[in-house]
């Protein structure tokens, strides 16, 4: 089964999601993982949601040699895939959280860099270091708080993807 159509009702791209144990495919609008309605997927930032889409419309496949019950414009395709790749602006709160958690890895890299074993961090190596890690969290945090967002799952399934088999478990830090 392919893993990717058009939708039969709204013409708009969409994805098989799973089959179920019963053997049932489920399909997904493309840009949101969870929305199987047509019209929630037509959804955009500036203008909402395509009201010319009845709200009963759910994705289905299109047969072959058929055409979709309503074809959407290409300039309005268009700019719904945009919608799907834009990267969601960094939010005042995961922002926060992000120096947080810098500031904690901060402190923790401290072991390395004071203290009266020789430094192995310069202060200038730390300076450099603490904005790298404040942006890689707070892009990290990003893309767990938008799962839906393509370029944001993609650049975290290369992280995952990376982590090499023999990095332990996490463990809580001493000085708590
Ligand atoms: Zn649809």
């Amino acid at each position: 089964m392919p893993t990717t159509n058009t939708c039969a009702n709204c013409g708009q791209d969409i994805y098989n999601l799973r089959t179920t144990d019963s053997g049932t495919a489920l399909w997904r609008h493309r840009d949101v993982r969870s929305r199987a309605g047509c019209r929630g997927a037509s959804y955009r930032s500036d203008t909402g949601w395509d009201d010319s889409i009845p709200r009963d419309w759910k994705a289905r496949p299109l047969q072959p040699g058929k055409v979709p019950k309503m074809t959407p414009s290409a300039e309005q395709m268009a700019e719904r895939r945009a919608e799907v790749d834009a990267i969601p602006p960094l939010d005042d709160r995961t922002a926060k959280m992000a120096t947080l958690i810098a500031m904690a890895v901060r402190n923790e890299l401290e072991e390395l860099h004071g203290g009266d074993v020789p430094n192995i961090l310069t202060d200038e190596q730390m300076a450099k270091i603490n904005p790298i890690v404040r942006n890689a969290t707070a892009t990290a945090l990003l893309a767990f708080r938008h799962p839906s967002n393509q370029r944001l799952a993609r650049w975290l399934d290369f992280q995952a993807m990376l982590v090499p088999d023999y990095w332990e478990r996490p463990e809580l830090v001493d000085d708590l």
